[in-house]
């Protein structure tokens, strides 16, 4: 690690940057799966979007290998890299709701519990995944199945519009009219395309209270089931 350049990063963060040794170091290389033991160069815990772009370039400089710490949930550690930077967005997880136009904005590192919670005060829902300590990131950019699937779709299908930093550090905004073609790609296959710095979704009226049915059938069956369900 280049000292002079690891200085001039810390003078600039209003997060921090943790390389082994540091306090902190050892918690901000845990993820959900506990068996998951990567020890990178550098954890930058960012707070904002500057500091995502000067991580960015820091790693780029440097010739660091990147990755990309939303929620920290996904089963084989993906968010962590041996030897690398990560760039650690786990605290930036606020979320502005906007009632009348029936979005709701969250951070890159906020979870889906972070969602429910602002968009359940308006009587609001997006549609994530099952469990409110998964990363809304991670979820969004592989597609997303969660409880209002059936009624509304996959998470990408809610997408509206993300704010990207890119490979060279600059900050696009991807939406069905701008970079048309990131947005296409980040609802499905967005992993590591660029660094998310906040998503924009479609929020709908739902609850407080909901009926959920979750069938289950035996195997025996799985042949009649999955005809039916292809017609409905
Ligand atoms: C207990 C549990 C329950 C789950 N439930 C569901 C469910 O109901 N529905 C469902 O669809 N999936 C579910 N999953 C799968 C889950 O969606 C994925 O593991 C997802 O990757 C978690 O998101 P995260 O932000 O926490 O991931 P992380 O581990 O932080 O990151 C996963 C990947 O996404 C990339 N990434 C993270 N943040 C960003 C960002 N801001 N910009 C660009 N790339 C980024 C990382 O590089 C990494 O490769 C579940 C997983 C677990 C462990």
């Amino acid at each position: 690690m280049n000292q002079d350049s690891l200085v001039e990063l810390r003078a600039g963060l209003r997060g921090t940057a943790l390389g082994a040794g540091d306090a902190g170091y050892e918690e901000a290389r845990k993820v959900w799966n506990g068996t998951i033991d990567k020890r990178p160069a550098l954890i930058v815990r960012c707070n904002g979007v500057a500091d995502v772009i000067d991580a960015v370039k820091h790693a780029a400089s440097l010739g660091l290998a990147v990755s990309i710490r939303g929620g920290g949930h996904h089963v084989a550690g993906s968010s962590l890299i041996d030897d690398g930077l990560v760039i650690d967005l786990s605290g930036m997880r606020s979320v502005r709701v906007d009632p009348a136009a029936g979005t709701a904005r969250a951070e890159g590192g906020a979870l889906i519990g972070d969602v429910d919670r602002e968009a359940q005060a308006f009587g609001l829902a997006v549609p994530l995944g099952l469990f409110a300590d998964t990363g809304i990131a991670g979820i969004t950019l592989a597609g997303g199945l969660g409880w209002l699937r059936r009624k509304l779709g996959m998470t990408s299908d809610n997408l509206v519009s993300a704010d990207v930093v890119t490979a060279d550090g600059r900050l696009l905004k991807a939406s069905a009219a701008e970079n048309a073609d990131l947005f296409w790609a980040l609802r499905g296959g967005g992993w590591d395309l660029g660094v998310v710095t906040s998503f924009e979704y479609s929020a709908w009226p739902t609850g407080p209270d909901v009926f959920f049915v979750f069938a289950t059938y035996p195997m025996s069956e799985a042949r009649q089931v999955s005809k039916a369900s292809e017609r409905t």
